[in-house]
């Protein structure tokens, strides 16, 4: 059946009517669950309910606390966020799902958790031209590795969660992305793609041990964004097709991503739940439509199944697909284009839809998310 979660923060289940409104989700909507962040990044969330704080921040981190025995064999010990919920533990959240029948799922930011990218420089990603990032903690690297591994292996034998959804799963030194990052001409996304490749001592190391030329590499990176700065070069140009023409770079990023996919099959013979993936290194590299209205390739959830199924429009099409879409997709005019994509969703083989986020989600959505799921799993 086609499913449909609804993403949440631990707090966003504080509110007095909370309870009443996952009841309603449930009754009037036929939501099959909640995912719910238990390791995030920053958020700042303008909230649309009756609730004090109106605007909640945190700057991330963990949504729970940990047990220390879980993070014994790494140097980079998890940071709990700035705020945590106080009432609705995960657990709690788990434990009202459970007396629903409803499906809960863990999602955990891979590589953007909070202030751990912040506390431990030398665990984060760094760019060619030198800068640590703020926020990227790098996947290359063993001790953010056994990090993550420690940590789902927590979620899933102490906090009883059977699926996880990673976010954020790559390699990159993601502040290349940041609006306000100031250079003479605005940077286009090309020149953004090569200037996040991670250039860590890690990554460095391990490229060097897979026989890649890193120097060449370094070379090649730094030619193609100080083009870019000075000139403006790189529009209309894809990064796979650059990364053919620069074969030490593409050799370096092709070496990431295999870091990405040891990495998960470490993940998964250390815990027995489902990992699914939300967008993913490969989308980030060929990002675009996926040939359904409103849906671009990034904002996909996928199971971890062999990297070429994680590419939608690659050449083996993803079997199992859900959609991450806005909250702000089923609002006002643009609920009646949703009937449409979720019934194309469902006609194409999508499992489902996850809508982001509960906290902003107004009840004026509810009557969007009910018509078009009902018309995705009738004409599914
Ligand atoms: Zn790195």
């Amino acid at each position: 059946m086609f499913k449909l979660f609804i993403r949440a923060y631990p707090w966003d289940l504080e509110g007095a009517d909370a309870l009443t409104m996952l009841d309603r989700l449930q009754g009037e909507v036929g939501i099959s669950g909640l995912s719910v962040w238990t390791a995030a990044g920053s958020v700042t969330q303008l909230r649309v309910g009756d609730v004090d704080p109106k605007i909640y921040r945190t700057r991330g981190g963990l949504l729970f606390v940990p047990t220390a025995e879980y993070y014994s064999r790494t140097r980079c010990k998890p940071v709990l966020a700035t705020r945590l919920p106080v009432r609705y533990s995960i657990s709690a959240i788990g434990a009202a799902c459970a007396a629903r029948s409803l499906e809960i799922r863990g999602i955990v930011s891979a590589s953007r958790v909070g202030r751990l990218a912040d506390r431990y420089p030398e665990f984060s990603c760094r760019s060619v031209l030198g800068l640590e990032s703020r926020r990227s903690l790098c996947l290359s690297n063993g001790d953010v590795q056994s990090y993550l591994v420690g940590l789902i292996a927590e979620l899933t034998e102490r906090h009883a969660l059977r699926t996880i959804v990673l976010s954020d799963y790559f390699i990159a030194w993601s502040d290349a992305f940041d609006p306000h990052l100031e250079s003479t001409l605005p940077l286009n996304s090309l020149s953004r793609a090569v200037l996040s490749i991670c250039f860590c001592d890690s990554c460095r190391r391990a490229s060097t041990d897979a026989g890649v030329d890193v120097a060449q590499a370094e070379l090649n990176a730094k030619n193609i964004i100080q083009r870019a700065v000075e000139t403006g070069a790189g529009e209309g140009i894809s990064v796979s097709g650059l990364l053919a023409e620069n074969p030490a770079l593409g050799a370096h990023v092709g070496r990431q991503l295999a870091a990405l996919d040891t990495l998960l099959q470490q993940i998964r013979e250390r815990s027995t739940c489902s990992v699914l993936l939300s967008g993913s290194a490969l989308t980030q590299a060929a990002p675009g439509a996926c040939g359904i209205d409103g849906v671009r390739a990034d904002g996909f959830i996928t199971p971890c199944i062999d990297g070429s199924d994680r590419v939608p429009g690659s050449k083996n099409p993803p079997r199992h697909l859900e959609w991450l879409a806005p909250a702000g997709a089923a609002v006002g005019e643009r609920a009646a284009q949703l009937v449409s994509t979720f019934h194309e969703a469902a006609k194409q083989g999508f499992e489902g839809v996850e809508v982001d986020n509960l906290g902003v989600l107004p009840h004026a959505a509810f009557d969007g998310l009910r018509q078009a799921l009902r018309f995705a799993r009738r004409g599914a």
